[in-house]
């Protein structure tokens, strides 16, 4: 199972101490078969990538643009330079990104991008609340899913992580048994191996008991929860 943290902006330097407690956890037997990933904002990817050197949690960045050069883009980062700071994976088409603007097609440019930098892709989708009311949420996965990733023929580094925008920092999750039919409808969507299907929106200690128990889950992308340690150990613990 695949537990991502997903700090947002959130997070300075004096954050780095508090993870002294994850990497202990994470070189402990009581880790199972966790795979832990970390994705801080850009200004501390170099950090935790030093912090992390002597221990098998992943670092990721939370976005990145669709280009590979260098150039001039003010503020942006491109995913060569998160691979150079010592990522391994990258976030993108996030709601909270395609809410700014950030279309099906666009996300698409960035994945290919991502992917020929050599980078894992936590590829994000879901419905908002309107959309869920107006039974469309299988209509909006399929588009998200067929031009985010329109002619990318090796699939083997993207993950979907199913993110209900209704879901995120709101206390809500999707009832587990419209949950469980999404996810098997999402890797029912690749012909030959479907992807590791990841589940994100208000994830916590508490209601990682019911999520558990969803068994085509292959993981959970995790934000305000993830910035406390001790909560963030709690989610992995509780899974197994
Ligand atoms: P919350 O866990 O805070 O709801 O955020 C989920 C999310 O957006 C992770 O990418």
């Amino acid at each position: 199972m695949y537990f991502v943290a997903n700090w947002k902006m959130y997070g300075n330097l004096s954050s780095l101490n508090a993870l002294d407690k994850v990497i202990k956890f994470s070189k402990s037997k009581e880790i199972r078969g966790g795979r832990l990933i970390y994705c801080p904002p850009n200004t501390l990817i170099g950090s935790f990538s030093k912090k992390f050197k002597d221990c098998q949690i992943g670092i990721g960045g939370q976005n990145c643009h669709e280009s590979q050069e260098y150039g001039a883009h003010t503020g942006y980062v491109n995913p060569r330079m998160l691979k150079n700071i010592g990522a391994h994976f990258v976030i993108i088409g996030h709601s909270e990104n395609r809410k700014k603007g950030e279309n099906d097609r666009l996300i698409n440019l960035k994945i290919k991008s991502a992917i020929e930098a050599k980078l894992k892709v936590i590829f994000c989708i879901g419905e908002t609340l309107s959309e869920k009311r107006k039974k469309k949420t299988y209509l909006v996965l399929s588009r998200q899913i067929k031009i985010g990733l329109k002619n990318i023929k090796n699939k083997s580094n993207i993950f979907i992580a199913y993110e209900p925008v209704w879901a995120i920092g709101s206390g809500l999750i999707p009832k587990s048994q419209d949950l469980f039919r999404i996810v098997e409808f999402i890797k029912s969507k690749f012909k030959a191996k479907s992807p590791k299907v990841l589940y994100g929106g208000s994830v916590n200690p508490q209601n990682i008991i019911n999520l558990r128990e969803i068994n085509n889950i292959n993981g959970f992308l995790i934000g305000g929860a993830s910035q406390n340690a001790k909560k963030f150990i709690d989610i992995v613990k509780k899974t197994y």
